[in-house]
């Protein structure tokens, strides 16, 4: 069975003569089988010699203040048995004490693409997403750790970060993992109630349709169009953004591929969705 350890010096110990090769996967639990994709990811690279730790951190300041950080799902049980499920050695719940021990601050240099997208409605958010995995890093020391695509922004930002550590923490990037009818699996998606539930598809059928229409040349303002167009089918979800844009959240150009972000609200659940996408060169 997957370890279940607390404190860092449990975690210590469990990891102790374990293997050279050590591979993080941070979470705030709630796991399904998005989560579970990225423990087999982390799996295959370290090879059976190595560990995969999963951490299970509910990350009280990557929260805004009217988010739901305090109705947020936690269910060490069924996350101690999917990460066995999925093969992991360790599952790491520590406390916010052992994540942010008093003596030990940290200052986050801010970066202008913390402020956008996701950042631009949830302010603080992306440093304190830097400093909580720095954190979890310094702790685990990982070699490897793995993120999924379906944070995007979080994905590139952490990246960025992982590579200029020293020594730097190799990042894997897992495509993201869909339900029966593509909706992008979150551990949010429970607080759905079954209407929302049954039109939530049309964000991840808008982000398609944005897709087909760039491949036919459709520029960004038709493409967004489209992408309203397709969601407009029901009145349940309100879009906060769309945009297509550069890997590197730059101007994307023709010719090379991008994403295209979309963050929606339905009711009060804020869901978030991405997917690559490839402006078609005029000729
Ligand atoms: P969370 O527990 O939601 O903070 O996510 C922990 C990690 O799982 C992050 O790297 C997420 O990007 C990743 N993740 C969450 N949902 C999915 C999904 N549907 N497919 C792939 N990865 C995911």
């Amino acid at each position: 069975m997957t370890q279940l350890v607390h404190s860092n010096a449990e975690l210590r110990l469990a990891m102790t003569g374990l293997a050279s090769n050590i591979c993080l996967v941070p979470t705030m639990g709630a796991l399904h089988e998005g989560h579970e994709a990225l423990i087999g990811a982390g799996k295959e690279f370290v090879g059976k010699d190595g560990c995969v730790v999963v951490s299970d951190f509910v990350n009280p300041k990557q929260f805004g203040q009217n988010e739901d950080f305090e109705k947020y799902p936690r269910n060490l049980e069924l996350d101690q048995k999917i990460a066995h499920k999925a093969g992991a050695h360790i599952l790491w719940a520590p406390s916010v004490e052992d994540v942010y021990p008093g003596q030990w601050p940290m200052e986050i240099e801010n970066d202008s693409r913390f402020d956008i997208l996701e950042g631009k409605s949830r302010p603080g958010h992306f440093a304190a997403v830097i400093e909580v995995v720095t954190r979890l890093f310094n702790i685990v020391q990982p070699n490897v750790a793995v993120f999924g695509e379906k944070d995007f922004q979080q994905l590139v930002l952490v990246s960025e970060m992982a590579q200029k550590r020293v020594p730097p923490v190799g990042i894997l990037a897992v495509p993201t993992k869909r339900d029966f009818d593509g909706l992008a699996l979150s551990s949010r998606n429970i607080y759905l109630s079954s209407d929302q539930r049954k039109v939530a598809h049309l964000i991840p059928d808008a982000l398609k349709q944005g897709v087909l229409v760039a491949s036919k040349g459709a520029n960004k303002l038709e493409i967004k169009n489209r992408v309203i167009e397709v969601i407009k089918q029901t009145d349940l979800i309100e879009i906060e953004y769309i945009e297509v844009l550069s890997n590197d959240f730059k101007e994307l150009a023709p010719g090379i591929v991008g994403r295209i972000l979309i963050a929606a609200k339905l009711g009060n659940t804020r869901l978030i969705d991405n997917m690559p996408i490839l402006l078609k060169e005029k000729l």
